[in-house]
């Protein structure tokens, strides 16, 4: 027996009747208002994926025995949207997301499609909503495809129905007056993710024991926290974000380090443009670009030594965040901050990956004109 495949050329569209108020640009906040329209494709065991719906953004009305409620059968991507100085509308680097939500499905007992045809319906989406992709540096439209399995049932087994959604949240700058470098608290009394765990899957289960450490961490006036695992301190993220750091070394080299993809670490679309950037235009005379294990007490080390120089977050939502402190055990690592804002490299990655996003530059056809 074979299954409807996802099809793209099937979609419906019902346009809303009561179009929603544009909010002005300073009212923006991230995630909180939606747009006029969703996009909704049901799956089913027996017949496959069903008829693609583009339809005015509504609640969803579900079974309370619905497996998704009782067993976290959800998964997301995050990516965003962009307007570019001709007023396109260009997504960045949207098959990794989709590669990505493909691994996420299957590893979650969810059903897998056809990523370009979910992109095709994306983009009739953005072209939907174009009035809410807001103009300028920094501002985009978020977008949040999401998977769920829709089961009416409590038996704990593979979902044989599931729903494929897209809402979308216009979004400002991260950083509204200009970098902001955060402080970090390492926290050693709970791991985000383990060998052979679903630490590298964007499923909504990884997320909630988040929460509870970052706020251990914002009650002594950090940020954000930093995820360490095993007995040797081994660095993994910070917050819901990859890491970066950048060394010193004896050499006369400076070293750009994150964590490998050894499957604690999800594989961020920023943390791959980063690598993949760095490595194609920073002068390797003078730079090494390492994914490799690197502990908290390397990065206390060499900052005592002088030899730390820069650290980063990375991310979809903020691109970078630069830190400027890490806590960890009661001991502060400070990060040298040039003009307290962010260090160079930092900066630079930023507005290599932002001209790519904003289509001021062509690389690797990383970024898609909807149309
Ligand atoms: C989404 C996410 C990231 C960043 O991934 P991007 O594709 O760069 O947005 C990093 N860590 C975690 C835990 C995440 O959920």
């Amino acid at each position: 027996m074979t299954t409807a495949p996802l099809d793209s050329t099937k979609l419906v569209i019902e346009k809303t009747t009561n179009p929603k108020e544009v909010l002005p640009k300073e009212k923006l906040a991230f995630g909180k208002s939606f747009t006029d329209h969703m996009l909704e494709v049901e799956w089913t065991a027996q017949s496959g994926w069903g008829t693609p719906k583009l339809s005015p953004y509504h609640n969803f009305s579900l079974d309370p025995a619905t497996c998704v409620f009782h067993y976290s059968f959800e998964l997301f991507e995050g990516m965003k949207a962009y307007r570019d100085k001709d007023g396109k509308i260009r997504t960045f680097r949207s098959d990794k997301n989709m590669e990505r939500m493909n691994g996420s499905a299957a590893r979650a007992s969810l059903p897998t499609f056809d990523g370009e045809e979910f992109m095709k319906i994306i983009d009739k989406l953005l072209l939907a909503d174009e009035r809410f992709v807001p103009e300028g540096y920094g501002y985009s439209l978020y977008l949040r495809p999401t998977l769920i399995g829709t089961t009416p049932a409590l038996g704990v087994a593979a979902p044989d129905k599931a729903l494929l959604y897209v809402i979308a949240s216009p979004v400002g700058p991260y950083f509204a007056e200009g970098f902001k470098p955060v402080s970090l608290e390492a926290t050693d009394y709970a791991v985000r993710a383990w060998p052979g765990g679903v630490g590298a899957f964007k499923l909504g289960a990884n997320y909630v024991s988040c929460i509870q450490p970052q706020s251990e961490a914002a009650k002594r006036g950090h940020s954000q926290n930093l995820w360490l695992f095993g007995e040797e301190g081994y660095i993994t993220e910070v917050g819901a974000m990859n890491v970066f750091f950048v060394f010193q070394n004896a050499d006369g080299k400076k070293e750009l380090v994150t964590p490998p993809l050894d499957g604690t670490i999800l594989p961020g679309v920023t943390r791959d443009s980063t690598l993949t950037l760095a490595r194609e235009k920073l002068n390797s005379n003078e730079w090494i670009v390492s994914e490799r294990p690197l502990t908290i007490y390397e990065v206390k080390e060499r900052a005592l030594k002088g030899e730390l120089v820069e650290a980063f977050g990375t991310g979809t939502a903020a691109v970078v965040s630069p830190i400027k402190n890490i806590e960890h055990r009661g001991e502060a690592i400070e990060v040298p901050v040039e003009d307290g804002k962010a260090g160079a490299f930092t900066k630079q990655i930023s507005e290599w990956i932002r001209s790519i996003q904003y289509g001021e530059e062509d690389f690797k056809n990383w970024s898609r004109v909807a149309k």
